[in-house]
């Protein structure tokens, strides 16, 4: 283990896809890591990164963060194999409800660059579908949003890829440092980073610890409840973190069983129906609308994918403690997720029909913290402490660290500008889509 330095320009604290990220390209712009150092109270990879199910994708209805993923994509492209990304395009296969609000994306993302085919009416969407999979025969859908950029990443092999980078450009990595406090001095700013293994001195702080963050909000006494102003143009308390449970699993066959017609690996799929979803046993499963992704992956040994999260009716400081500690994998896959998830991929294709029992139960999912509109919050609070907080959008942002390196050298980004914490006193708010999920 290296030893932890006194002091320190920027002590980094999360070795997650934003940590490691803003290392690299933090060195890059300083030249060398001198200074610089990640420290984890794990390891690499221990938190939301590295079970993250690694879809990258630009589908968002909301204009800046599609920006912001397409700045990521490139980011992405500009190391595949470090990275172990699969760039097999993305698709948003959808019900009526959704269509005018995909249609704003394709434009939109035409608009920016943004290679993508937008398919319209339900027989033209299931003509579409049925030239990728000849087995297709999802209910309800009316459009289809074939991103050709975007695809997955495999999610330990890409923070090992981006550890390699962080350790070449002269940074320090450090696991099994767990940061308990701050030292501030008298206008508030942190002059120091306590931790179990020691005090170091810094001049400023990335706080990029993901669903753990409440904790270090706390740290720093800033606000449990956040005043939103609304549509009303009244300021309402809401809670400033939500944890919800991101429901996954993986279907114990060969990766190699999802081809498309050509034999080729397909595009990572994300249905939203509104059509009712039976098991094959004929059961209803839910009225819908509901929603599932899915792709075939030799990381997971299988394919791979999720259903709807939902909202962890756990008192929250108790999820908080530890959010991905032994408790966490029976409440995140918990009730009748094997069921639905297996049921909607028989739906969609007729040769998942019969396989719900090759579901693997292991644990799989995990927990999220979001903000007060579930869009990412990037900005500085006690002076020097900058906050990443994704709102678990965030192993597909990868490139949110070469933005945030620069603001920590003073250049202000225009791309992060939409996502600083006073937008909601000031009322600008992300548009909200009519997507079942909370981060689209
Ligand atoms: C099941 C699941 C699936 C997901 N799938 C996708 C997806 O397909 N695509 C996508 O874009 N996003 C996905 N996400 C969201 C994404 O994983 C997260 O938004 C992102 O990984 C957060 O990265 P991070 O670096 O902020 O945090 P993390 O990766 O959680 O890293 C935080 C690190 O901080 C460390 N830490 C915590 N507390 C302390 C402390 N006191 N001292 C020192 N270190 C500490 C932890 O050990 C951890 O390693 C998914 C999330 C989940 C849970």
């Amino acid at each position: 283990m290296n030893v932890l330095p006194e002091n320190a320009t920027t002590v980094i604290i999360g070795a997650g896809i934003h940590g490691l990220s803003t290392a690299f390209h933090l060195a890059r712009l300083r030249g060398s890591g001198d200074g610089i150092i990640v420290v984890d109270k794990t390891n690499v990879g221990a938190g939301a990164s590295g079970i993250a199910c690694g879809v990258i994708r630009n589908n968002y209805f909301q204009p800046a963060m599609r920006e912001l993923m397409a700045h990521s994509v490139g980011v992405w492209e500009s190391d595949p194999e470090a990275f172990s990304y699969h760039p097999v395009g993305y698709m948003q296969i959808s019900h009526e409800g959704m269509r005018d609000d995909v249609r704003s994306i394709y434009e939109q993302q035409k608009a920016i660059g943004y290679e993508s085919v937008f398919i319209e009416g339900a027989d033209e969407s299931k003509l579409y579908m049925e030239g990728i999979f000849h087995d297709w025969r999802a209910q309800g859908i009316t459009s289809v949003l074939h991103e050709k950029k975007g695809g997955y990443a495999n999610n330990q092999k890409s923070l090992q890829g981006l550890l390699a980078k962080v350790e070449d450009a002269g940074v320090s990595v450090t696991g099994g440092v767990e940061v308990t406090e701050f030292s501030t001095d008298a206008s508030g700013a942190v002059t120091a980073v306590l931790t179990d293994q020691g005090t170091i001195a810094c001049d400023q702080v990335v706080v990029a610890v993901g669903p753990w963050v409440q904790k270090f909000w706390a740290m720093l006494d800033l606000p449990v409840t956040t005043a939103v102003k609304g549509s009303d143009g009244k300021l309402h308390d809401t809670n400033t973190w939500t944890y919800w449970a991101l429901q996954e699993g993986v279907l114990g066959v060969d990766p190699g069983y999802l081809v498309d017609n050509h034999g080729n690996m397909p595009p990572v799929i994300h249905i939203d129906t509104d059509a009712p979803l039976h098991d094959d046993d004929g059961q209803l499963v839910t009225e819908g609308p509901w929603g599932i992704y899915y792709k075939p992956d030799f990381s997971f040994g299988g394919v791979q994918g999720g259903y709807m999260p939902y909202i962890v009716d756990k008192p929250a400081l108790e999820v908080a403690v530890d959010p991905y500690g032994p408790e966490s994998p029976d409440f995140v896959v918990g009730g009748d997720f094997y069921r639905t998830w297996t049921s909607a991929l028989s739906h969609c294709q007729k040769r998942f029909e019969g396989k719900s029992g090759l579901i693997k139960h292991e644990p799989s999912g995990g927990i999220g913290s979001f903000t007060p509109d579930s869009f990412p919050v990037f900005d500085t609070f006690a002076e020097n402490a900058y906050f990443i907080c994704d709102s678990n959008h965030g192993y597909k942002m990868i490139g949110v660290g070469a933005l945030v390196a620069k603001e920590l050298d003073g250049q202000t980004q225009g791309l992060l500008e939409p996502f600083r914490y006073r937008r909601y006193a000031e009322g600008n708010l992300h548009p909200v889509s009519n997507s079942p999920y909370p981060w689209s």
